[in-house]
């Protein structure tokens, strides 16, 4: 029974994915609900629903429009297995209890946020502030954390990153700024702390292995935007297990 829930979990995360990928393009593009259905960025021909099964259709059409024929980015594909993944380790990793709402409504916030920032480099407002209401909402409900914990979060958060932006002189977005200061709120004072070391611990790792490949160096600009996504997710996950872990370890 519980493979068959998680393997709902993972369907619904699929097509779930499907649509946090229009949301991330379309939404700085300011134009989520003008054109109802999905079409081919290259030749704008409207896409049938045989080309709309998540990460089947790309496989089948071998990464190509079948029309022009002009390649898909593998991102999308990559995003909806992501989704279907993650949905599933969520509820493996929760059941039914209010961690997996969490974890659930932070992977939604995450997914198209990566994919606006790894395709526009921007982290759109309207997404953080349509989630802004949604984690008040759950802190409200589920009072897991004090409230007063979740602004501290947002003010350290802000603070830490203002100084950031002010230092790095473009090194780091207004958007990374915006991102990290909801994340304060979802996750209190510990929980953000945690996510802003994993973030910069993440592109550390990650700016090392693009940095080899590209062979371009620092030169490059790398979107941040997914390694604050990758942070956010492992804290919604595993955050409070690592805390307890790292103040053990520290002697508390
Ligand atoms: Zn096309």
């Amino acid at each position: 029974m519980d493979a068959i829930i998680t393997l709902i979990f993972f369907i619904y995360g699929l097509i779930f994915g499907s649509f946090f990928n229009v949301v991330g393009l379309r939404v700085p593009k300011g134009s989520l609900f003008s054109q109802t259905r999905s079409y081919c960025d290259t030749c704008e021909r409207t896409l049938t629903w045989k080309e709309l099964i998540p990460v089947f259709s790309f496989m089948i059409q071998k990464g190509k429009c079948r029309k022009c024929k002009e390649k898909i980015s593998p991102l999308y594909p990559f995003m909806e297995l992501a989704t279907g993944l993650l949905a599933a380790c969520a509820y493996m990793r929760f059941g039914f209890t209010p961690g997996l709402l969490m974890g659930l409504l932070v992977i939604s916030l995450v997914i198209p946020i990566t994919v606006s920032d790894v395709a526009y480099r921007r982290i759109p407002n309207k997404i953080l502030l349509f989630f802004l209401p949604l984690f008040l909402i759950y802190h409200l409900v589920f009072p897991v954390m004090p409230l007063w914990d979740a602004f501290l979060g947002v003010a350290i958060a802000f603070i830490l990153l203002a100084l950031i932006l002010f230092l790095s002189k473009g090194g780091m977005g207004a958007g990374d700024l915006k991102y990290f200061t909801l994340l304060g709120f979802v996750f209190g004072t510990k929980g953000f702390l945690l996510t802003f070391f994993l973030a910069v611990l993440f592109g550390l790792v990650g700016g090392l292995i693009t940095m080899k490949r590209t062979q371009q160096g620092a030169k490059t600009a790398i979107p941040f935007g997914p390694y604050i996504g990758l942070a956010a997710i492992t804290v919604s996950f595993y955050g409070d297990t690592l805390i307890t872990w790292y103040l053990s370890l520290l002697g508390f």
